[in-house]
């Protein structure tokens, strides 16, 4: 029987009351297009597909039916992690894995990740050794620390030191300002619950002095926890101690004293539209912070990781807690922060981080190749226009930043924006817009300029799949 005959008298089986019958797994199996997805995920697809139509005892006909399980399986598919276009204008968007890679530090995860390596060993030695010792190293000197460690991320280091903090005086000293929500599911009250530390909120939202941390300080209190207000800003009637002063009342008071900076500036970043600039790790610990606590994968550039820097002993501590070994990263993470780490320390991390180079991208850069896209484009009949927009940098760094930049916007009206948008994100591989008036822009500042010609092609498919249905043409879809 060949497939058509096999549809077609699937397609006529009816049941005893006139419904179609439900077809087999096998049948449906037999008349699905290739797919790249492994045998075993089809299989339980169209198993729970099938069971769905089964379940609503909905009128199908098996065409119906393969379609539907042919397109779901797209949709898994696309789910698969792979490489996005990024033309929001947000520098590390944490729903596109925040920073990408240096190339010298996807070199170093693809030669640790395919091989055996002396992630525990002592080649010298020739004998067991010490976990991430180079990097634990190369950050502290970055930091200026006296030590450094490194966990799965900065809510992971957070719940570390916490637990540590809190063993035998289970009270955290928290201004009421600083109380945040960074993205999604991360919040500074469930973490201090989460970790079975006790929140004492100190001050109010705008103000917050010195002398209401010194009278909330008794037996119990275990930590003063500063955090950075890296997502927001407040303006107006706002006061809070400086780090150096709330580390020098932690010290008269025999209290740890810890802040969690989140973004993890390692240089300062001097431009006017970064103003008011990030604080370093550097900085923090230099004011007396004992502790330091940020992001790998933020302004660092490096993989996801929580960084944890500062007193030797105290981190030393940290790395004795059982928890640690259950945080812990592994060794295509030590790989990446290596590389990048090493970026940092040579004074190359402004050409070698991509996220340090787009932001450093001249606008006159991103005009031509605006330029030179909307040229191409236009030559194929693809209206689009160079536009003034401004990037920024997400990631809960730096919020009020707005990077000067230059993005490329297509119309094709009547077709909505959000449907062009949609089809820029169904190219392979996806280029994530934004939504502008009528229109689409990408944001070329976040862009690869290698990107450029795919970027170009993904229009021209937005905009004749646009034109097509505009039209009236069912080949839209
Ligand atoms: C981003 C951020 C975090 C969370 O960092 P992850 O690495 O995503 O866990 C914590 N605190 C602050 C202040 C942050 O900005």
């Amino acid at each position: 029987m060949t497939l058509i005959d096999s549809r077609v008298a699937a397609g006529r089986r009816e049941s005893a009351d006139g419904r179609r019958s439900i077809p087999s797994v096998e049948q449906v199996l037999q008349a699905l297009p290739p797919t790249p997805l492994p045998r075993a995920l089809v299989v339980a697809t169209v198993r729970a597909m099938l069971g769905e139509v089964r379940a609503t005892h909905a009128e199908t006909d098996f065409e119906t039916v393969v379609g539907e399980i042919s397109a779901a399986l797209r949709r898994l598919a696309r789910t698969r992690l792979r490489p996005v276009i990024n033309g929001t204008g947000v520098l590390l968007h944490t729903n596109l894995g925040r920073a990408p890679l240096a190339p010298e530090a996807v070199a170093a995860v693809a030669a640790a990740a395919g091989h055996y390596t002396n992630l525990e060993f002592d080649v010298e030695a020739g004998e067991r050794g010490g976990r991430a010792a180079y990097v634990e190293r190369a950050l502290a000197l970055a930091c200026g620390a006296e030590a450094a460690t490194v966990v799965n991320n900065c809510a992971a280091a957070l719940v570390l030191v916490l637990r540590h903090c809190t063993a035998t005086r289970p009270e955290v000293l928290v201004s009421r300002g600083e109380l945040i929500q960074i993205g999604g599911g991360f919040r500074i009250p469930d973490i201090l619950a989460a970790s079975g530390a006790r929140l004492c909120e100190v001050g109010t939202t705008n103000q917050t002095s010195l002398d209401d941390y010194a009278g909330r300080i008794g037996p119990e209190t275990g930590l003063i926890l500063k955090v950075h207000r890296s997502n927001f800003r407040m303006e107006g009637f706002v006061a809070s101690p400086s780090t150096a002063a709330l580390a020098s009342l932690a010290q008269d008071r025999d209290v740890p004293f810890v802040e969690d900076l989140g973004s993890g500036a390692i240089e300062p970043i001097e431009a006017p539209h970064f103003e008011p600039r990030e604080p370093t790790a550097a900085e923090i610990l230099s004011a007396g912070a004992d502790l330091v606590t940020f992001s790998g994968d933020k302004l660092f550039g490096g993989p996801q990781a929580g960084i944890i820097v500062g007193r030797g002993a105290m981190v030393a501590a940290l790395k004795h807690e059982p928890l640690f070994r259950a945080l812990r990263c592994d060794k295509l993470v030590f790989a990446a922060l290596e590389a990048t780490v090493e970026a940092w320390l040579s004074g190359r991390a402004a050409e070698q981080l991509p996220v340090h180079a787009m932001m450093r991208t001249p606008v006159a850069v991103l005009r031509e190749r605006a330029e030179r896209l909307q040229a191409a484009l236009r030559s194929s009949g693809v209206p689009v226009r160079v536009v003034e927009c401004s990037a920024t940098v997400g990631g809960g760094s730096m919020p009020t930043a707005e990077i000067p930049s230059i993005g490329v916007e297509l119309s094709a009206a009547p077709v909505p924006a959000a449907e062009l948008r949609r089809r820029l994100l169904q190219h392979s591989p996806p280029v994530a817009g934004v939504v502008v008036r009528d229109g689409v822009r990408i944001d070329l500042r976040t862009v690869f300029p290698a990107q450029d010609e795919t970027v170009a092609d993904a229009f021209r498919a937005a905009f004749d799949a646009g034109s097509a249905a505009a039209r009236g043409g069912g080949a839209a879809g």
